[in-house]
């Protein structure tokens, strides 16, 4: 149409709500690590819709899941049974700890309904729910409460009760922390937002000893872990600790929005009829989407390429902590989900490198003001990674 103002970015503003500090490109279209913009410039996507599409923009049998469900019935409501719903809840229950799941359509809702199962489950005047500084649980009101950022939480006060914040890997202020009120212990195995940062082993053995001693629900969020993004199907199978509630989200639907609480039977039977639902959630088209996704990545020596092209990325990342005094604090992570630590000097640029990365073609994000964060497609190629370390190299060169 000739006369359209197709200044997306201009037009954009002029109705949105201001939630969003957005960089200037509006996105046209994906395919694998590539994105293009309405200018037909081109990037390498390391972001991945933060940790969403991580079998790449518009994989073609997800794409051809969601297309074919489309035609079928796209919409019920859970008033009635359908076939991608049970297919998806049958294979995270397969492939996981868990007997019994609620899908929800994102990572908040999906947090929500854990921490209703907590307080439902604990009974009555047993609601608390402790979870650690730095954490990222979500934006609703509850699970911005759960999360340990108290910047997120001002101008929003008073906070909805039950939530509290142990400081960041030290067991016994945590254990001084519980009451008889406490119901679960709530942490994400790696932090995302909070800036890529591992819990240890041995901190999350003793977060399970403690749930045990007093009888607590251990909830793990794995909703930016989850579904492959380490390099096994959630990261709790490589830390020798088995929560009692796993969330999951993000790249559940490579990109359609779907998300799920999983648990035991036991716990589960707490819910019944009418204690918890969702309009969409378990949506026909996004579980499709969900099933298509997990089956790629169930598929033989997929995972295992995950975890080799995260050691692949780590030696680049170490190679480039050697060489810049910015990153004395080195690299960290597990598979595809790293992060290069800012030093103090360091972090005032984390911002600026961003942008010298995006000015460059490379998409990367500064997560919790610690860390540049790379969470690519999980296909991608050692040369695209190359590409990725490459152009850091120059990036870190020009802000030294
Ligand atoms: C993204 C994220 C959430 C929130 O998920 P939404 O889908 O944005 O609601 C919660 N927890 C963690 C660990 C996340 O990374």
């Amino acid at each position: 149409m000739s006369g359209e103002n197709t200044n997306w970015a201009e037009r954009s503003n002029a109705v949105f709500i201001g939630t969003y500090a957005r960089y200037p490109a509006a996105m046209v279209k994906g395919e694998g690590c590539k994105l293009t913009d309405a200018e037909g410039r081109e990037y390498l996507d390391c972001l991945a819709g933060i940790a969403v599409c991580s079998l790449g923009h518009c994989h073609p049998v997800v794409t051809e899941a969601i297309c074919k469900q489309a035609h079928e019935l796209v919409h019920v409501s859970n008033l009635y049974y359908t076939q991608p719903q049970t297919e998806l809840g049958e294979l995270l229950t397969a492939h996981s700890f868990a007997d019994r799941i609620f899908l929800a359509n994102s990572g908040a809702e999906a947090n929500e309904a854990a921490f209703k199962l907590a307080r439902i489950c604990a009974g009555p005047e047993r609601y608390g729910i402790i979870s650690l500084a730095g954490s990222f649980h979500g934006r609703t009101l509850a699970t911005v409460a759960a999360t340990g950022q108290p910047k997120l939480h001002e101008g929003f006060e008073p906070m909805p009760e039950g939530f509290s914040h142990a400081p960041f890997g030290n067991l016994n202020v945590l254990e001084a922390m519980i009451t008889d009120q406490t119901c679960a212990i709530l942490c994400e195995p790696l932090q995302g937002e909070g800036g890529v940062r591992p819990l240890d082993v041995e901190y999350l053995q003793g977060l399970q000893d403690l749930c045990r001693k007093h009888d607590l629900l251990l909830i793990f969020d794995e909703i930016q872990t989850g579904i492959g993004r380490t390099g096994t199907l959630f990261a709790y199978e490589q830390l020798g600790v088995v929560p009692d509630i796993m969330t999951v989200a993000k790249a559940l639907g490579n990109g359609l929005p779907v998300g799920a609480m999983l648990t035991r039977k036991e716990i589960a039977a707490a819910f019944v009829p009418g204690t918890h639902g969702s309009t969409f959630g378990g949506n026909p088209v996004a579980a499709a989407a969900g099933v298509a996704t997990i089956k790629i990545m169930l598929e033989d020596g997929f995972l295992p390429e995950v975890r080799a092209k995260g050691e692949y990325l780590q030696a680049g990342l170490e190679g480039l902590v050697a060489r810049f005094p910015a990153l004395a604090e080195g690299a960290r992570g597990m598979g595809l989900i790293r992060g290069l630590v800012l030093t103090e000097k360091g972090v005032a640029q984390g911002g600026d490198m961003v942008n010298k990365m995006f000015a460059r073609g490379v998409l990367i994000n500064f997560a919790g003001n610690a860390a540049l964060r790379f969470l690519p497609p999980l296909i991608i190629s050692r040369e695209e990674i190359d590409q990725l370390l490459a152009a850091l190299a120059e990036v870190l060169a020009e802000c030294e």
